[in-house]
This record gives structure tokens, sequence and C-alpha cells, in this order.
């Protein structure tokens, strides 16, 4: 065998959400990649619920769309119901969720990562990473064969020193059905890193055959219906099934009350902290004593198989309490549980041992990507992976990384998140983390970011030409929109009155118009002289919010300016907070931890004071 099998540029450890989009991410942008994981047949799989999309979390797979990712495309291949979210709501939270085909999913994954050109699949164990003089220099798998390359991606996901606990059963795994990485756990607690343990759980899953639907609430998806894809159309979406909804009763509580001595998290065998958005039922049932019923969505996990998700019972106690409660949900009286629900334990690295590029301080060439940083959620994962794989085929190319600002993308929000704050407990994306929400709207992610996927060379030139297309089609409109005059006495205000009721003053422009609450696209251009109206309803869209919201959006535009100036004062990575006078023992001790790579980043550590960023400006200003 040749050494040019064992050598490459960048190596991806792990095939989860994180690791596909960083190894495609690291091949389209140019290095040769290995993607290494356990097992071939489980690329791209979802340990939890086959879902993909919801609020915040639309908003980060539309962005990994935009870059070129492949997270929306194989939503699209595997949705089998659809919706839009907060759809009656404001422009800024309004986001995209499917159902998926887990099997679909997984197969479209695989189909992207083998076909793509400079990546290379390998199934093995990564046991250790080598470190050559401070920087990473390889990886060598369980039977001892050694990859070298001058960057490694670790996305090992809930896999690091991975303990599951079924009631007072515990074992060590991976997540169910999948070993743990125990070695290279062992050998990474040896490193420059801080690592502590997090937990998340999953529900048991039930045989559909088994459940009584007529007692519950049917939910269909929406018509019509969401693409996640900007290259998607819903002819990619597979057969469309509905969801269902039902609930506890006072009985399941009973159940888990009498329990909870037999649960892990309330004896103190769990350590981990678990995700506060996603609790288990039993954490439910103690923190909300008083409500006598919680929601449980009734969801297929594909379209051949019969195994359904009870979304919202997720549980780490005993099987047979396990059954006894699942038994007890309106529906589910004659349930048949075909695997058992259970919490995992596993390794996190605090993520403020990262630079913006996702690249660990302490051992240049190695990133982390994923729930290894303490995030929960695929689309989380898939978001940090795809920056980090950039990044490492671009550092190891001499290139500049690509760090996205907070008022860029919501990619930018939640590595900027981690690395500034670190966290506690598994972090998820929200809308409401993002400061700059009504600019990052799930809408113009392309808008926003294809321009720099093709720059970085991660857009082909398929989507590059739609994208331009639709592009020059929002920008056209916009501008026949602003030169479209309608007044008191010309015909198109005469229009308006008579077939929209609108009474004019005094002239305005079509876009004027469409400024006014009242005033939808749709409605504006059924008015004679108005149209022709554009055809393509994500641009009529992109149309309609840029020209009603563009007094916010400008607002927001000056704010983004003042912020980009203290972003763009960077502060070396070097640099000694103790040559500042002025700073006090707290903030000394903050900067030093956090070590931020700009002005902008050390404004956001929590506690930072503006006198202490004055101290900081004046040393730099005095180094300059
Ligand atoms: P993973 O998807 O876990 O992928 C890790 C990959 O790395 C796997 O392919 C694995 O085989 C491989 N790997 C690991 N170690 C090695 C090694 N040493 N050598 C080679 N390959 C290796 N998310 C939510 O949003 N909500 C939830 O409620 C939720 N519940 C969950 C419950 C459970 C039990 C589990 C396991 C996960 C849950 N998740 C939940 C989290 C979701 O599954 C993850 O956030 C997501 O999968 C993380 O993606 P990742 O790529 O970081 O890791």
């Amino acid at each position: 065998m040749s050494n040019s099998f064992y050598q490459f540029q960048v190596i991806v450890v792990g095939g989860g959400h994180a690791g596909t989009e960083a190894a495609l991410a690291s091949a389209r942008a140019g290095a040769r990649t290995l993607l290494l994981t356990h097992n071939v047949e489980t690329v791209g799989a979802m340990s939890c619920n086959p879902a993909i999309g919801g609020i915040g979390k639309g908003h980060l797979v539309k962005e990994i769309d935009a870059m070129g990712g492949i997270m929306g495309r194989a939503a699209d291949a595997a949705g089998i119901q659809w919706r839009r979210l907060n759809a009656s709501k404001g422009p800024a939270v309004r986001a995209t969720r499917c159902q998926a085909d887990r099997n679909l999913y997984r197969r479209f994954v695989r189909m992207a990562v083998e076909n793509q050109p400079n990546l290379t699949v390998f199934q093995a164990a990564c046991d250790d990473i080598v470190f050559e003089n401070g920087r990473a220099a390889g990886v060598v798998t369980n039977t001892g064969l050694r990859f070298n390359a001058p960057a490694v991606v670790l996305t090992a996901g809930t896999f690091l020193a991975g303990k599951v606990h079924i009631g007072q059963t515990t074992y060590t795994a991976g997540r169910a059905g999948d070993p743990a990485s125990i070695a290279l756990a062992e050998k990474l607690r040896d490193g420059p890193f801080v690592i502590d343990r997090l937990k998340t759980g999953t529900p048991p899953r039930i045989d559909g055959r088994t459940l009584n639907y007529a007692l519950m609430e049917e939910q269909r998806g929406d018509d019509p219906r969401p693409v996640m894809s900007f290259m998607g159309s819903t002819a990619d979406h597979p057969q469309q099934v509905s969801c269902w909804i039902t609930a506890t009763t006072e009985r399941t509580h009973e159940i888990i009350r009498n329990a909870l001595d037999r649960s892990p998290l309330y004896t103190g065998q769990i350590e981990g902290i678990g995700p506060r958005y996603c609790p288990s039922i039993e954490d439910k049932v103690v923190r909300f004593a008083e409500k006598a019923s919680h929601q449980i969505f009734v969801e297929p996990e594909g379209l051949d198989v019969n195994e359904i998700y009870p979304n919202g019972i997720s549980t780490s106690l005993p099987f047979d309490v396990q059954l006894d409660l699942v038994r007890s949900i309106i529906g589910f009286e004659n349930a048949h549980i075909t695997r058992a629900g259970y919490a995992i334990e596993y390794d996190f690295f605090d993520p403020r041992g990262l630079q913006p590029t996702l690249e660990t301080k302490g051992i240049q060439g190695l990133y982390f990507a994923g729930q290894i940083n303490g995030t929960t959620g695929y689309e989380e994962a898939a978001a940090q992976g795809l920056l980090a794989g950039v990044n490492a085929a671009r550092a190891v190319q001499d290139l500049p990384g690509w760090t996205p600002r907070r008022d860029e993308a919501y990619i930018g929000v939640l590595v900027d998140d981690l690395i500034t704050h670190g966290t506690n407990e598994p972090y998820r994306m929200f809308t409401s983390r993002a400061e700059y929400r009504l600019q990052l709207r799930e809408d113009n992610a392309d808008l926003r970011l294809t321009p720099t996927g093709r720059e970085l060379g991660l857009v082909d030139d398929a989507r590059w030409s739609a994208f331009s297309a639709k592009r020059e089609l929002v920008e056209t409109e916009a501008a026949r929109l602003q030169g479209l005059w309608a007044g008191p006495r010309n015909t198109l205000g005469k229009a308006l009155t008579e077939h929209a009721g609108l009474t004019l003053t005094r002239e305005n422009s079509a876009a004027d118009l469409l400024k006014r609450p009242e005033m939808d696209y749709a409605t504006l251009m059924t008015v004679p002289g108005f149209g022709p109206a554009l055809t393509d309803p994500a641009a009529a869209e992109q149309v309609e919010i840029g020209i009603k919201y563009s007094g916010y959006l400008d607002r927001q535009a000056e704010s983004i300016e003042k912020q980009k100036r203290n972003e763009s004062r960077s502060i070396p990575a070097a640099f000694d907070y103790r040559a500042v006078t002025g700073l006090s023992a707290e903030l000394l001790q903050k900067l030093e931890s956090v070590r931020p790579a700009s002005i902008g980043q050390a404004q956001r550590i929590p506690g930072m004071t503006p006198a202490g960023i004055s101290l900081l400006l004046v040393h730099l200003a005095r180094q300059a």
C-alpha cells in the first residue's frame, strides 16, 4: 500500500452531523480530506428525533445550505411532514421544520460523502490524536493504523467516555448500539483542554401499530409545503404523512413520582447537566408539579418502518417504569416499546478553549466541532462542522479563516456565544440569542452567505447561477417598485381605489405602499398596472420583507456598522493583559481565561465594563 494512502491534508474524526459537513466543506475547499468514522453505515445517523429545523435551528440549516452544505438538501430528500413555524409572526422568527425519514436522510448524506471528490472515507475507531511539537500531526486507529495530516477536526459527538443510564443499569456506549470512545477520551484528558460532563436523553420508541390514533389529534403538514434548501423543491420530497398529538395523564405523573427513588437523575447517579429546553419527562413532572398533563408529539420515524418517536417523554427511568408510564398515555394503552429510553453522559470540552475558527487554543491544527463543544442538536453540530472543516482546509493552504460576525450569521452567533461565554448545559440555538435577528432571517440566508460560500469554494456552479438569477430578480423587482408612482389623479391611484379600496392623498411609490401594514405584495400585484408579480415565491417574499422592514433594517445596519469597528480591532493572541494598568483582578481573570480575539468579543464577556474596554483600547493604541 502506498504511503499516500495514509497522507491527507485534513482528517475529520466522526461521521455524524458535524463530521459530514466538516469533511464535505474541507474537501470542497480544496483539501485532500479523510473522514474516519466508527461505522460507515451510521454516517449521517440521527441519534435522537429524526427532525430537522425549527425556530433558530431552521435558521442554521438555511445558512449551512447557503454555504453549500448538505443538511438542507438531505432534509428535502427525507422530509415526510413539513411545517412553517411562527408563520403569522414577524419574518425574523419564521422557521422551517420537517419530520424526516431517518433512513432516507442517512442514505442521502452517505451518498453525498461518497461522491464528493477529494474526500476519502475509512471505517475505524480513532484511538489517538498525534501531537508533534505542540501541533496536530495525525491520528492512530484502534487497529494501529496511523494517518497523517497537519489538521485534524474532531467531531466525536456523545461518544467520548459515553455512559448510558437506564434506571440503575449503566454501561459504556457512544449512543444505544454504538461503542463509546474510551481510549480517545483518556488521551484527550491528558491534553491542554478543560473537560467536563454533560447529559442528554431520548424517549423509548414505540411500535406505531400498537397505538390508538382515534384518541389523538392529527397534525397534518402545512399546505403550501415549505422546502429547506434554496436549491430544493417540493418535488424532492418523499410521500407525506401526518404526525399526531396526545398527552400524559395524572396516572403518568403518579407513576413517575412513585419511581423517583429509582431515577438516575434524582439519585445522583447522573452528574452531567442535561438540556434545559429538552427536559426528561421525570424532570418536567417534578419541575412543573402543578401541571396535570404534558403534550406529546407522536412522530413517525420513517415511511417503511413502524416505529414512532414519542416527542416529549425522554427518560432514563428503569424499563418497568417506562413501560407503565408509556401505557398510561392517551392512545398508548396497548403500546409495545421497541427500544428503551435512556440518558447518556459524555465528555465535552469547554469551548472557551477555542478560537473563532474552532481551532483549539492549546494545539495548533486541532479543531473541535459539534456536541463535544457543549452544544445539542444536529443543526448546531452541522453548523460548527462546516465552519471547522472549511477553516481546517484553509489553514493547511495558508489561507485566512472564515469567522462570520454576529450580524452576518447565526453560525457567527453560535460560535461567538460558545467561545466567549462557554456553557454549563447543552447549548441550543434560539432566535433570541441573536441581537440582529431582523437581519438574520431564514429567507435571506442565501443573500447573506452564498457569495461568501462561493469565494471559499463551497458553492458549486449550479447553486451559484440559481442564486445569481434570484438575486437579480429581487433587485430588479425592488427597483421597479421604487420607480412606480401612484397618485390621487393618475391611473394607478384610481386603480388602487377601485381594486384595493385605498384612496391616496399624495404621490406614493409602489414601495411606499408596500410599507403600509395593511398592504402586502400579493394584494398590490392584483391591482391593474402594478404587476406582473414575480412567480418565484421566495424572490417575492424577499422583495416584500426587504421593502416592508427597510426602516428597521437601516437602523440595524447603523448599529452593526458601529459594532463592526470594535470587531475589527483585533487583540493579538499573545496579548499580555497583566501589562494593562488599571484592570481589576476580576476583569484580568476573565480576559485571561477567554483571551478574546477582538474588542467586540471582549465587550461580550459577562461582567466586562466600559471602563475595562477603554483601558484595553488605550493599551492597544500605545502598542500600535
Ligand atoms: P454525533 O451525531 O454523535 O456523531 C458522532 C460521530 O462520531 C459518530 O458517527 C461516531 O461513530 C463517530 N465517532 C465518535 N468517536 C469516534 C472515534 N473515536 N473514532 C471514529 N469515529 C468516532 N439533540 C437535540 O437537539 N435534542 C435532543 O433531545 C437530543 N437528544 C439526544 C439524545 C441522545 C441519547 C443522543 C445520543 C443525542 C441526542 N441529541 C439531541 C443530540 C444530537 O444527536 C446531537 O446533537 C448530534 O447528533 C451531534 O452531532 P455530532 O456530529 O456532534 O455527533
